[in-house]
């Protein structure tokens, strides 16, 4: 697959990644490697990554919780920390291998570290890879907070190596799809349309269907890096979505980010048709293809309030008010709409029918 071109750095697929890897290694001259992995890409994909590295310098692997329960600056602190016990300079290179919560904090902790080192992100998830990785925003949350402290910095380079998703579990995949399904609704008919019927999709599809999701994604950054337009497209489902995941978090049940974004592109999908953006027949298109792939979840009037306070706090909100990125017919968007409670209120309501 050809590799793709992003902000200053570039997006490479399966083998030739590594091989570019070990080139970059090697010109850049680093002093030493540090691998970020959590307890599950520990076990599943260091094993994968170690035999491609063909370098002669030291390699230190940070484990980390899985989970984003850990993407806090508590994490950070220690990984920082073990950085600055293994001695790691200005010229280590940091690889970030794992979901987005690794990619996340792995590119903050890269990016702050005595004012910035390199990092490579191989991402292991499909969320990871389709959206997480690509983009250059890092950072962790602040309490039950999504994403309130970071930077834009981007890495040297991103290898998309989709035998990694071998291991992945079900759960995880779905979460990865819904942001998929979110790049052919915001950019994409054609590509939404393929997701309708998912029972005609098989395993070879996937590379496919990664690669365009890539494509979007970074097509979208490259216009817009720093957010004050068009980017603010892939927020779709997210003003919803992060509160949503938010509110649960710290719950028994926490919502994974594409299930929360799944439940938040349902629900911005309705004040779309509202505000006479979509057609009903969109709106039940999205709806039922959605709710097919996700279970329903279910919201007490408690957790609505409590969502709708959490989104006071969304990134995206500019002089204290709360900006939807809406659909304006499927594949294209509509951005900075601020939406009465009340209908968001209603959203919730059609959703639990
Ligand atoms: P994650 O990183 O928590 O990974 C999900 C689970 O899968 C974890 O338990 C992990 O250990 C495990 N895992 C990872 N790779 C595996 C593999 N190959 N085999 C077996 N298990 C594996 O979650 P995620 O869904 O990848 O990412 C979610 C995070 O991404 C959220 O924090 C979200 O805010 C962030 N995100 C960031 C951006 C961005 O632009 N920076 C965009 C979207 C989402």
């Amino acid at each position: 697959m050809q590799s793709i071109e992003a902000n200053g750095y570039s997006i490479f697929f399966n083998e030739i990644g590594y091989e570019r890897i070990n080139q970059i290694i090697d010109e850049n001259k680093y002093s030493s490697i540090f691998i970020i992995v959590d307890e599950h890409t520990n076990e599943f994909c260091l094993t994968k990554l170690l035999p491609n590295l063909a370098v002669e310098i030291p390699i230190e692997i940070i484990e980390i919780e899985a989970g984003e329960v850990v993407k806090n600056i508590t994490t950070c602190v220690e990984i920082w920390s073990i950085l600055s016990d293994l001695s790691a300079d200005r010229k280590s290179l940091i690889i970030n291998l794992g979901g987005g919560v690794i990619t996340d904090i792995g590119g903050f902790v890269a990016s702050t570290f005595k004012r910035g080192i390199d990092f490579i992100n191989i991402p292991t998830t499909l969320l990871g890879m389709v959206d997480a990785s690509i983009g250059g925003k890092n950072g962790v949350d602040l309490g039950n907070l999504k994403n309130q402290i970071g930077v834009i910095n981007v890495p040297k380079l991103l290898l998309i190596d989709t035998n990694f998703l071998e291991t992945l579990p079900q759960k995880e995949m779905r979460s990865g799809l819904a942001e998929m399904l979110k790049h052919g609704l915001i950019f994409d008919k054609n590509y939404w349309n393929q997701f309708l019927d998912l029972k005609t999709l098989n395993f070879e599809d996937l590379d496919q269907l990664i690669y365009r999701s890539v494509e979007i994604k970074n097509e979208i950054v490259k216009q817009d890096p720093t957010e004050n337009g068009i980017r603010k497209a892939l927020n779709f489902g997210h003003t919803l979505g992060h509160a949503i995941e938010s509110h649960f978090l710290e719950s028994s049940s926490p919502l994974l980010h594409g299930e929360a974004i799944a439940i938040g592109m349902v629900l911005e999908s309705f004040i779309s048709k509202e505000k006479k953006l979509i057609s009903n027949t969109d709106y039940l298109e999205i709806k039922n293809t959605i709710c097919n792939i996700f279970d329903k979840h279910q919201f007490s009037e408690n957790d609505i309030k409590s969502i709708l306070e959490l989104m006071i706090h969304d990134k995206k909100n500019e002089y204290g008010k709360v900006q939807f990125a809406l659909l304006n017919g499927i594949g294209k968007t509509t951005i900075n709409q601020e939406i009465d409670n009340k209908l968001i209120i209603n959203s919730f309501e059609d959703y639990k029918n």
